[in-house]
C-alpha cells in the first residue's frame, strides 16, 4: 500500500445520503415490518408495497449502509461458494441452484431497467479465470458440469475474451456483468422513498417479540406492531438476539481501487473487454474495470470481526496484500497505486448457500449470500415478499428454504482457517511463478 491510500469507513462508490429519513418515534402499526435496508430489505419492501401491503422499513443507519453499497459490483450467478464448490458439494441440487442464480441475475437486470436506475451497468458477464494450464483444465470440467445443469456458461480463451494477459481464460458466466453498486443501491433507495413504504432510517431494531396476533419490533425510541416481520440484516444478524443463532458467520472483506489508469494501458495489458474476473484461489481475488478508468479489486484475506459489527476501516496490512496481488496479476501496471480502500461484512453460512425461512411465529428471514448477493439479495427479498403476501412459494425460494431454523457451527470461517487458505494461495502463486503454465 502506498501511504496515499485513503482508507474509508463506508464505500468508495458513493457518499452517504445527505437526507436520512427520520428515526422511528412512538408507536406504529402495519402489515409487515422489514428490518434492514440493504438490497434484500428494500426489494422486499417495494414488492410488498406493490402487492398492497402496509409496510414499515426500519434501518439502523441509512438504506444501503451495509454490503449493498460496498461490494465489488460483479453481478454474477455465482452460488454455493464458487463453481468448483457447487460442483463438488451440491452435485445433486446443482440444477435448481444454478436456475436460482441465473434467475437472480436476470431479475436484477429487470429491476435496474424497470426502475430506470443508472448504475453504469456493463453486461458482458464475469469470468472465473484460470491463471495456469492446470486451472484451465479444471475449468473445462466445471464449465461442462455447469452447462449440463442449465447454466449460462462457456469455457473461453483469455485472449479471445479480452482478458488481461496473465489470465489464460476460464468459465465465462454469460449472465450479468459489472455495475456501480453504490449507484444501484442508492437508486433502489430512491424508489423505496418514492413508494408507499414508510422508511425510518437511524432506527436500529433491538428486539422482536411475538404478540399472539403478530409481532412487535422495538427500537430505542419507538415500536412497530406488525402482522409479520422480515429480517433482512445479512451479516449483522449475528449480533441480533432475535435472529436464529449461528445463522451467519460474518467476514470482513477488503477492496481497493487504483488511481485512474492512463488511456490504453489496460488494453495494452490485454484487458480489452469489460468482463469482471475472479481467480480460482482457495480465497478468490476479484478484479473489475470501472467507468472512471480505474480497477477495483480485492478479497485475498477476509477477516473475522472483532467484537460487535460496526463501522470499520480496512487494515493497512490487508490493503497492502491486495495491492501486491494486483501488481502480480498486472505486472505492466506496477507503477499504478491504490487511491483508496474500503471493506464490508459478507455473511457466510455453513452450507455456502443463502438461507430463508421462518424463525418463529410471524418472524421470517432471508440472508447469508456468502459474498454473492448483488443479484441474489434483491431476488430473494422479492420472492420472500411474495411469500409474506400469501403467494405460493416460488421454486427458487424453495431451493433455499429452511424448514427448521437450526444452523451448525462454521469452522472454516475462523481466523486460523482463513490464514491457512491465504497461505495455500500464496504457495500456489510462488509455484506458478517458478513453473508458469
Ligand atoms: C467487500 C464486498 C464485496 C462484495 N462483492 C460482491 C460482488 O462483487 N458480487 C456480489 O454478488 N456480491 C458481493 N458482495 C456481497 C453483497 O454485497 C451482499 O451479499 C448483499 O449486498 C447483501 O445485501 P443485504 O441487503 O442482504 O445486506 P446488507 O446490504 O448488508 O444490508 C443489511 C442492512 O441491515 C441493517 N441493519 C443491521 N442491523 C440492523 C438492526 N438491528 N436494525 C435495523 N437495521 C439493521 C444494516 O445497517 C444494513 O444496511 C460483496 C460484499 C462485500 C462486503
Amino acid at each position: 500500500m502506498t501511504t496515499a491510500t485513503e482508507r474509508l469507513s463506508f464505500s468508495g462508490w458513493i457518499d452517504p445520503p445527505a437526507d436520512p429519513s427520520p428515526a422511528l418515534d412512538g408507536e406504529r402499526r402495519c402489515d409487515v415490518v422489514v428490518i434492514g435496508g440493504g438490497l434484500t430489505g428494500m426489494a422486499a419492501a417495494l414488492r410488498l408495497d406493490e402487492l398492497g401491503a402496509d409496510v414499515v422499513l426500519l434501518e439502523s443507519a441509512f438504506c444501503g449502509w451495509g454490503a449493498s453499497s460496498r461490494n465489488a459490483g460483479h453481478l454474477t450467478p455465482t452460488i454455493g461458494g464458487d463453481p468448483q464448490l457447487l460442483a463438488t458439494l451440491f452435485r445433486r441440487r446443482a440444477p435448481e441452484l444454478v436456475r436460482l442464480a441465473d434467475g437472480a441475475v436476470h431479475f436484477t437486470e429487470g429491476l435496474i431497467a424497470d426502475r430506470g436506475i443508472d448504475c453504469e451497468y456493463e453486461p458482458g458477464g464475469n469470468v472465473s479465470a484460470a491463471l495456469t494450464e492446470g486451472q484451465m483444465k479444471r475449468a473445462e470440467g466445471i464449465a461442462a458440469f455447469l452447462a449440463g445443469c442449465g447454466g449460462e456458461v462457456e469455457l473461453v480463451d483469455g485472449a479471445e475474451a479480452g482478458l488481461p494477459h496473465r489470465f489464460r481464460g476460464g468459465i465465462l458466466e454469460r449472465a450479468g456483468g459489472v455495475l456501480n453498486p453504490g449507484l444501484f443501491t442508492r437508486g433502489l433507495r430512491d424508489s423505496v422513498l418514492a413508494s408507499g413504504v414508510t422508511v425510518h432510517e437511524q432506527s436500529a431494531v433491538e428486539s422482536v417479540d411475538g404478540t399472539g396476533a403478530g409481532v412487535v419490533a422495538r427500537t430505542g425510541a419507538g415500536s412497530v406492531n406488525a402482522g409479520r416481520a422480515l429480517l433482512a440484516t445479512n451479516a449483522y444478524a449475528r449480533d441480533l438476539p432475535y435472529a436464529p443463532p449461528r445463522v451467519v458467520a460474518p467476514l470482513w472483506v477488503t477492496l481497493a481501487e487504483t488511481e485512474p489508469i492512463g488511456p490504453g494501458r489496460l488494453e495494452d495489458a490485454g484487458w480489452t473487454s469489460t468482463k469482471g474476473l475472479y481467480t480460482q484461489h482457495v480465497i478468490l481475488e476479484s478484479y473489475r474495470r470501472t467507468r472512471r478508468g480505474t480497477v477495483v479489486f480485492g478479497s485475498r484475506l477476509p477477516q473475522t470481526p472483532r467484537g460487535v459489527l460496526g463501522a470499520r476501516v480496512p487494515d493497512p496490512g490487508v490493503v497492502g496484500d491486495v495491492v501486491r496481488g494486483f501488481h502480480e496479476r498486472f505486472p505492466s501496471l506496477r507503477d499504478v497505486s491504490a487511491e483508496r480502500a474500503w471493506g464490508g461484512f459478507i455473511a457466510m453460512t455453513p452450507s455456502w448457500l443463502p438461507v430463508a425461512g421462518e424463525s418463529g411465529p410471524g418472524v421470517f428471514y432471508a440472508l447469508g449470500y456468502n459474498g454473492h448477493g448483488l443479484a441474489q439479495a434483491p431476488y430473494v427479498g422479492t420472492l420472500m415478499a411474495d411469500r409474506l403476501a400469501g403467494r405460493e412459494v416460488h421454486d427458487d425460494l424453495a431451493a433455499i428454504w429452511r424448514e427448521v431454523p437450526r444452523f451448525a457451527p462454521a469452522p472454516l470461517f475462523t481466523t486460523p482457517a482463513l490464514r491457512l487458505g491465504w497461505a495455500i494461495d500464496r504457495i500456489s502463486d510462488r509455484m506458478m511463478e517458478r513453473r508458469p503454465g
